[in-house]
């Protein structure tokens, strides 16, 4: 088998959660993040600018709220199985996030992830600015980082597989080989090779032709 790459998005599909709505639980703002979050996976407003909208709701929290949040994210049933499969068959995987290091990090090191990218949230004295710094990782940015990774990992493009749930996974998803819906909106769902219904992880391994 040749080697492969597998991109995965982070919110509502390595992880359970969308990370951004567990900050603003902190903040009192889930209300509104909510929706907005909603309206950014359906793809009915512009990734970039709903995020910078949404963070700047949580500005003035304590920059520790990440750990919490991080306490409170679970991980998706069949996450392990699926890094384990690949990395068996001789793949790598990635995750590439519109949420935030801070959050995603520890489980990526945990996972045995080979490649991480999110947004960092600007912090001033101990406290949020409601402010990310640099680029926000979009749709764009998702699609180069599977490029990128595949070229470091020395993967050719017909051997790339992204998998995401929401409308900013589009761009990576049509740019990989195969494209995997994670339990994912209709409009991810009707433009991807395959779609994962459950949200189960491991049955990617069967879509890779690695299990059952
Ligand atoms: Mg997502």
């Amino acid at each position: 088998m040749p080697r492969f790459l597998v991109v995965l998005d982070a919110d509502s599909t390595l992880l359970e959660d969308e990370v951004i709505e567990l900050l603003a639980d902190h903040a009192g703002t889930r209300p509104q993040v909510q929706a907005v979050t909603e309206r950014a996976m359906r793809g009915e407003i512009d990734f970039a600018e709903s995020l910078r909208e949404r963070v700047a709701t949580l500005a003035g929290l304590p920059a520790d709220v990440t750990a919490r949040a991080q306490e409170a994210v679970r991980v998706t049933r069949g996450a392990d199985e699926l890094v384990r499969g690949v990395h068996a068959a001789g793949g790598t995987v990635g995750v590439v996030s519109g949420g935030f290091h801070e959050v995603l990090d520890p489980f990526a090191e945990r996972l045995g992830l080979d490649h991480c990218r999110a947004n960092r949230l600007e912090v001033v004295d101990g406290v949020l600015t409601g402010r990310v710094l640099g680029e926000v990782v979009d749709a764009h940015a998702k699609a180069a980082a599977l490029h990128e990774w595949a070229g470091a990992d020395g993967v050719g493009a017909a051997h790339t597989v992204a998998v995401g749930d929401g409308a900013n996974d589009l761009e990576m998803m049509r740019v990989a080989a195969l494209s995997v819906a994670f339990d994912a909106k209709p409009r991810v769902r009707a433009e991807a090779d395959v779609a994962v219904v459950d949200r189960d992880l491991s049955p990617v391994l069967a879509a890779l032709g690695l299990r059952g």
